[in-house]
């Protein structure tokens, strides 16, 4: 007799206001057996505000590849699974795509629900071309981070990635200095109390952020070359 094989659900949750989750959200992860979470403490405030009961279990970056053997067995033998990170879409700059290939090797059946991501507001925010986009992630820290920007010299499609506050200036600096003359837009804190977004020239944003400290969660988002 053959057991019914579990489902995997990847699940959005707020990248700052909590009222950003979805109905179907705080369905699925109050209906599955399991949520599989980047951070169990960060995600307990959502999941206690949204009344969600649904044992939580620890599974990131650190500890995915040690844990996806497992996960895999729960879902063939029944278990419904949901994967949430600290914010936004998991698989996007997150953990997701190693369980998401997993599963779908074992032909267990994958849904990914739509919901907040923080590269899409910030691209729709510039105001630059958004037909076509390339999403590039964080940069490297060091290695292959000059290759990476100069490798978008001749990048027509607006491109967007993500940098973390004490790397902005950094970012912006170089990007200058490989690209030259070019529009970017910084969206920061998107969906919280300090939420904003800057569009000008390098040396505008250059100005503007280099003038305070820098705190807070950013997104950059390039013109491509025209
Ligand atoms: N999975 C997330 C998503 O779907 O956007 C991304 C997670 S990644 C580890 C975290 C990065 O996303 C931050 O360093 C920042 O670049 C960007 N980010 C997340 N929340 C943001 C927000 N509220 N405003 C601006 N950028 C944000």
């Amino acid at each position: 007799m053959s057991t019914e094989l579990g489902k995997l659900y990847l699940v959005p949750t707020p990248i700052g206001n909590l009222a950003d989750m979805t109905y179907r959200a705080v369905h699925v992860l109050k209906d599955v057996d399991l949520i599989l979470a980047e951070d169990t403490r960060t995600s307990g405030f959502l999941l206690k505000h949204y009344e969600i009961g649904t044992p939580a279990q620890s599974f990131h970056a650190h500890n995915e590849h040690k844990k996806v053997g497992e996960i895999i067995e729960r879902l063939k033998s029944g278990t419904n699974i949901a994967q949430i990170s600290d914010a936004g879409t998991p698989g996007i700059s997150d953990p997701g795509f190693l369980l998401v290939r997993e599963a779908l090797a074992n032909e267990i059946e994958v849904e990914s629900l739509p919901g907040p991501t923080a590269f899409v507001p910030a691209l729709i925010k510039s105001g630059f071309p958004c037909e076509r986009f390339v999403y590039e992630g964080f940069l490297p820290h060091k290695k292959g981070r000059q290759t990476r920007i100069e490798a978008w010299k001749e990048e027509k499609r607006t491109i967007v990635f993500y940098e973390s506050p004490h790397r902005l200036i950094k970012a912006l600096e170089q990007c200058k200095e490989i690209l030259g003359d070019r529009n970017v837009s910084v969206s920061r804190e998107l969906t919280k109390k300090f939420e904003e977004t800057v569009t000008g020239s390098f040396d505008e944003l250059l100005t503007h952020f280099g003038n305070k400290s820098i705190k807070g969660e950013f997104v950059i988002v390039l013109e491509g070359n025209k």
